[in-house]
């Protein structure tokens, strides 16, 4: 309840999962949908104090009882959070693991258990086919509730034995007042942009200073083309930041060459502030060596997100001099 007036537009699935509640139509596996950044985690997690709550009244969790304060205090035995245990890493099998023993006990303190995962794409082939034993011999009183930001990475197994719900951002009038209302920060729009229309997704790149980050790479990535800085120097200072937040904007700056090379205008860009990069690599690199260049980053991001512990600075540095090798190629 309190996550559907704090976030508008979360309300109708808030309510379509209460009158399934209510109806006792609720499945034992949920599955939300939609982009990151737009709170299906927040609104699961109240959904979960609901699920676990002994006094509600049918609309949200009361707040005041036994298990509303477990929740609260953050030590509900109840409850089983599984998410990856660094940000944009994978979660492991011993952690799903972990879901097989809680599902096979008995609550505690309420008269439900819940498992709350998420992204569910972190997971891995092994973790996912673990996973699907909860899923196939579901106990009574255990639901589980899942969240992914990335449904087709979705093994297809686990989205058909769930209730799958799919979570809408606002519009972008609606996004950008909110992110008013919630945000002293100048330049909202270009925040809302590169969070692609996410307002909670903008909101964290405000509070890590990620867009600040931002802000810096658009500007090294000008004055390495017109050689006013040095690319050891940049990797200097990038080597600092999150190596798989970096390969997210090379990538929108790769998806904005396709996207300008089949006529897209350059305000539906991403990365508008590199507008001019992509415009020329756009008008002459061929098809091969951009595809090239977008395989290597996938890769890299594939390495990244595994549990190789590939070395990040080399992750970007390859990155940072196929690109400008991309734009040299470009002034030819
Ligand atoms: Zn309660």
């Amino acid at each position: 309840m309190k996550v559907a007036q704090a976030l508008p537009w979360v309300a109708p699935i808030w309510q379509r999962l209460s009158k399934q509640l209510a109806e006792e139509r609720l499945g034992h596996a949920i599955l939300l949908l939609g982009q990151e950044g737009i709170g299906k985690r927040v609104l699961l997690r109240e959904f979960s104090q609901r699920l676990l709550c002994l006094k509600s009244d049918g609309q949200g969790p009361c707040a005041e009882c036994a298990s509303c304060r477990l929740y609260d205090a953050g030590s509900h035995p109840d409850l089983l959070m599984v998410e990856p245990e660094e940000a944009g890493k994978q979660i492991k099998i011993e952690q799903i693991r972990q879901v097989t023993g809680f599902v096979n006990t008995t609550p505690q303190r309420s008269t439900n258990k819940v498992v709350l995962l998420g992204p569910a794409e972190a997971m891995n082939v092994s973790s996912s086919n673990a996973l699907l034993k909860s899923l196939e011999e579901p106990s009574g009183h255990v639901t589980l509730l899942l969240y992914s930001h990335q449904p087709s990475s979705l093994l297809a197994t686990i989205k058909s034995r769930c209730q799958q719900y799919t979570v809408n951002p606002p519009n972008w009038t609606e996004g950008l007042n909110w992110l008013g209302q919630n945000s002293q920060e100048a330049s909202l729009e270009s925040l809302l942009r590169l969070a692609k229309g996410a307002p909670l997704k903008a909101l964290a790149l405000i509070e890590q200073e990620v867009h600040v980050q931002y802000m810096q790479f658009c500007q090294d990535l000008m004055d390495l083309a017109n050689s006013a800085a040095g690319w050891s120097a940049v990797l200097a200072k990038w080597k600092t930041w999150d190596a798989g937040v970096i390969m997210g904007w090379f990538y929108e700056l790769t998806l904005d060459v396709q996207k300008t090379q089949a006529g897209v205008a350059v305000e539906q860009l991403s990365v508008q502030e590199l507008s001019h990069q992509s415009a020329k690599v756009a008008a002459n690199v061929q098809y091969a060596q951009l595809q090239g260049f977008l395989d290597k980053l996938l890769q890299s991001q594939l390495a990244f997100k595994g549990q190789a512990n590939p070395n990040p600075v080399l992750l970007i540095e390859t990155l940072l001099i196929d690109w400008l090798a991309l734009l040299r190629q470009s002034r030819q």
